[in-house]
């Protein structure tokens, strides 16, 4: 079905709020005692902060998983706008001279940065670069929640074809730091940066983000890094000469580019 850039579908997963822009980009509504926090603004029409204070009577800040335009193009929108050092770099070098001003009023999060939203809601930033240089996941304590972003994926695999993707081996690196510091968390509800696309490549069933999505992604890599995966070639995007490949361990998916394996 043909969606308009202005439909949001929108429902309360608990005391997350979910919403679904046009592209089936996701993002999530969560309040503290203080202050609310949106993660990620989709890339749909209007005004996101306008429709999200529908939600909350606190003044809502923004924080960005990744600076993928499907992710951060109402970053305008806010006046708080959390983004972690490497993607406000990234975004900043992407951007053209005029409009790189943009960037400076940005609040760079660092690995284990807290955002605190009163009331003991504290909600922390993990570092996954890989998808992009400055990838995060949030981890919120207070709803038991962790918010992926593109970082492992949402079902159509993790995007590494990209230009400014991390390699695999740099990747899985990651990705070891990222399952340490997400274990005590590992029973928290999973949401990824594009919820309704979370199904397997190849499958027509279910396929939520999940911790096991981790630890799969760190099998993956290892078994492309040690040559016995078994891969195909991409049907999707590609975004430059080399014809990007997808493989698959267990949950977990990759797209990627052989070239860029180590
Ligand atoms: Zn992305
Ligand atoms: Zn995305």
């Amino acid at each position: 079905m043909e969606k308009h850039p202005f439909h949001y579908d929108i429902d309360a997963c608990g005391d997350v709020v979910h919403f679904e822009d046009f592209i089936d980009a996701s993002f999530y509504l969560i309040e503290g005692a203080a202050r609310a926090l949106l993660i990620d603004t989709g890339c749909g029409g209007g005004n996101v902060r306008r429709l999200a204070s529908a939600f909350t009577d606190k003044p809502i800040d923004l924080a960005v998983t990744h600076a993928h335009g499907d992710h951060d193009a109402h970053a305008g929108e806010f006046e708080r706008v959390y983004m972690h050092r490497a993607d406000i770099a990234a975004k900043r070098a992407a951007l053209p001279e005029e409009k790189r001003g943009e960037t400076e009023r940005f609040l760079p999060l660092e690995d284990g940065a807290v955002i605190d939203l009163g009331g003991g809601a504290l909600v922390r930033a993990l570092h996954i670069p890989g998808h992009t240089p400055g990838s995060v996941a949030f981890v919120d304590e207070a709803h038991e929640a962790v918010f992926t972003g593109d970082a492992i994926g949402s079902g159509v695999g993790v995007w590494l074809q990209l230009p400014g993707c991390g390699t695999i081996s740099e990747y899985k690196a990651a990705l070891l730091h990222f399952a340490t510091e997400l274990y005590p968390y590992r029973n928290y509800r999973f949401f990824g940066g594009h919820f309704r696309q979370a199904d397997p490549p190849y499958s027509t069933s279910h396929n939520p983000v999940s911790y096991e999505m981790v630890e799969d992604m760190v099998r993956l890599c290892d078994d492309l890094l040690f040559g016995r995966a078994k891969s195909q070639p991409y049907e999707g995007r590609a975004f430059g000469e080399e014809a990007p490949r997808i493989a698959c361990a267990g949950t977990a998916a990759m797209v990627y580019l052989p070239s860029r394996v180590r």
